[in-house]
């Protein structure tokens, strides 16, 4: 059973106990309201016997139980009014907020020290399921804002410099230069819009993903040294040396999606390396699992990049954003999740960065 499961049965658990505890407060009340209109009848007819006000006519054996009926319905009635607000209350306010949630209104809460400690716990998950509520809200706009930002700004490249080419075509205004300089920058953008697309479309795609299709027997070290292949222009460029100290493995996943990880991780080591850095791959069993190391020697993180890596769009360095997105972090973490993976990451400013996977033994 994983952890969500857990939770769940735990949850479920916890409710049933309060709705429980919720029909013994509720049976306990009733039980109140008959014991005291019973005696709050007894009281007054004492009273009034003893005053002289009830007559001996009234004492028959027929009347007697009628008027101590009548009374005890009437006291147990005016009880229930009163004690039944201290139910109905707290329950119009949670039908109040909970239209107001279903309007869109997520800021809405509610107090938690109502009479009866059964309805506090039903208004504490009112509360929790606003914040959690919120809370996504918060994320969606934060999300669409980056998303628009993120397309906008080469969408507002590519228009600008093809009016420029579109004026030169009747002005002649431009050197060849220019020409080609603006050409470069177009097709330069699209590829870039092309990339977060595409991003987006895979994060989309697992994010919906609840389970993991298409599994097959491979070699991950295989797989990894596939990888390093696949960058072989980007760590040339850079000058990297990729270093590969691999264990013979063989997995059972997603072909696909695993090598999607190793793309996103080595291709951030060898864009965030000094030009003529090291990159360090190791892949070994450990206590178990599968621990896949990618340290690189480049400019590392500070402590507050670190907590932030993972979010989308998020992206520290202002010189690298060109060529990124802030997404492919994201990516990984959603593979790990579905992987059952976890992650570690151990970082120095100007000393470099490593990558931990730990992937659970493959399920045959
Ligand atoms: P990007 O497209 O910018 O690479 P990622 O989601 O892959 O987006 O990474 C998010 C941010 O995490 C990067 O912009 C960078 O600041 C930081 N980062 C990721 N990997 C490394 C690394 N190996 N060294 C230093 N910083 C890194």
């Amino acid at each position: 059973m994983n952890d969500s499961m857990k939770d769940r049965t735990r949850e479920t658990k916890k409710r049933m106990h309060s709705l429980r505890s919720l029909r013994t407060a509720y049976t306990l009340l009733v039980l109140l309201i008959l014991v005291s209109a019973g005696l709050i009848t007894a009281s007054v007819y004492i009273i009034l016997y003893s005053l002289d006000f009830i007559p001996p006519s009234a004492l028959t054996p027929l009347k007697l139980p009628v008027i101590v009926i009548i009374s005890c319905m009437l006291f147990g009635t005016l009880l229930a009014v009163f004690v039944g607000k201290l139910f109905i209350n707290p329950l119009r306010r949670l039908i109040a907020a909970n239209e107001e949630i279903r309007q869109g209104n997520f800021k809405v809460r509610l107090s938690e020290q109502t009479v009866i400690g059964e309805l506090n716990n039903l208004m504490r998950s009112f509360n929790s399921m606003a914040d959690e509520l919120e809370a996504t809200e918060l994320f969606r706009n934060d999300f669409i804002n980056s998303f628009s930002h993120e397309f906008k700004t080469p969408i507002v490249s590519i228009r600008g410099f093809a009016r420029q080419l579109q004026r030169d075509n009747e002005k002649h205004t431009l050197t060849d230069a220019q020409r080609r300089e603006y050409t470069d920058i177009i097709a330069y953008e699209a590829d870039r819009l092309a990339r977060l697309s595409s991003n987006i479309l895979t994060l989309t795609k697992f994010e919906n993903q609840q389970i993991v299709t298409d599994k097959t027997e491979f070699y991950l070290d295989e797989q990894i040294r596939r990888t390093v292949l696949l960058l072989e222009k980007q760590w040339t460029a850079r000058e990297v040396t990729i270093e590969l100290k691999l264990e013979e493995i063989r997995y059972n996943f997603n072909e696909e999606m695993l090598a999607q990880m190793w793309l996103n991780l080595l291709g951030n080591a060898i864009k965030f390396s000094h030009i003529g850095g090291t990159v360090l791959v190791r892949c070994r069993k450990k206590n178990g699992f599968i621990r896949v190391d990618i340290s690189d020697s480049g400019e590392g993180m500070e402590e507050e990049t670190l907590h932030r890596i993972f979010d989308k769009f998020y992206q520290s360095d202002s010189s690298h954003k060109s060529e990124g997105n802030g997404l492919g972090l994201a990516i990984v973490k959603r593979i790990a999740e579905l992987a059952n993976a976890e992650i570690t990451v151990k970082s120095e400013a100007g000393k470099g960065t490593t990558f931990s996977v730990s992937l659970p033994p493959a399920v045959e």
